[in-house]
């Protein structure tokens, strides 16, 4: 495992340059937090990952050219993504979620055949996403916070090794930050985490290294306390 590297990424909508030249390296098991203004890209950013914008330069995971390929094939070469609005099916259980993500590039017959026990790696998948205890509950029924660790759960399943995470903790009470900061540290051990995230205090208790984009570039990178520190990172996302 390498990681994620992105050289020279820009993204252009009708002129208007939305990513200008990124850099960015994501060593294979780090997480790496992204924050900066509205509009500095971050979501572009993730979009041209996972196919979703167009895009030139290089984005390699695992050795693997990204750039180029279809959605469906960098999801197919363990790129994950959540999003902020929770997509999973409502109406089913956690376990069906996850029954249904651990099946889908098996095809749709592999969903009819009832289940007799719980694949080992669904049963692995519930326990890191701690819902073991709620897997037959209904998945509209469950709070935000854990439609989030679900969302994370069907990555897992479907043997996602980069996860694009998209403000994970929005929303969340305190116990679900904390469990979600954990959850996140586990992840990284077997996985490469990108987390767009804009929640300071959680940053400050979670995040080894931050990257800063501002207007379609990297403004600043370190720790917390490194990029709170840059005059740069003060001037156009804290406002002072
Ligand atoms: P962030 O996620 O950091 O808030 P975005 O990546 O969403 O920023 O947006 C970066 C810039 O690109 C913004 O100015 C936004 O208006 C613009 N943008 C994003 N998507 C499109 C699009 N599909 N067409 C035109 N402009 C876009």
């Amino acid at each position: 495992m390498t990681g994620l590297t992105v050289r020279d990424l820009k993204v252009v909508f009708d002129g208007f340059v939305a990513v200008g030249g990124v850099d960015l390296d994501v060593p294979a098991g780090d997480v790496r937090f992204i924050i900066g203004p509205n509009g500095a890209g971050k979501t572009t950013l993730v979009d041209a990952i996972t196919g979703l914008a167009r895009a030139t330069g290089t984005v390699t995971f695992d050795g693997q050219e990204l750039l180029g390929r279809k959605v469906h094939r960098i999801a197919r070469l363990g790129v994950g993504r959540t999003f902020q609005n929770s997509t999973v099916f409502e109406e089913l259980t956690v376990l069906q979620n996850l029954d249904i993500a651990a099946g889908w590039h098996r095809g749709p017959l592999t969903l009819l055949r009832r289940r007799t026990s719980i694949p080992p790696r669904v049963q692995a998948a519930l326990e890191t996403i701690r819902l073991t205890a709620v897997r037959d509950q209904l998945a509209g029924t469950l709070p935000h916070g854990q439609k989030q660790w679900l969302e994370i759960g069907m990555l897992l399943v479907q043997d996602a090794k980069l996860f694009l995470l998209d403000e994970p903790v929005a929303g969340m009470s305190h116990e679900e930050r904390d469990a979600t900061g954990e959850l996140l540290g586990e992840l990284s051990r077997d996985h490469t985490v990108v987390v767009i995230e804009h929640d300071m205090d959680f940053l400050r208790r979670f995040a080894r290294t931050v990257t800063v984009m501002h207007a379609g570039r990297i403004l600043s990178e370190g720790t917390v306390a490194e990029v709170q520190a840059d005059p740069r990172v003060q001037e156009v996302y804290l406002g002072h």
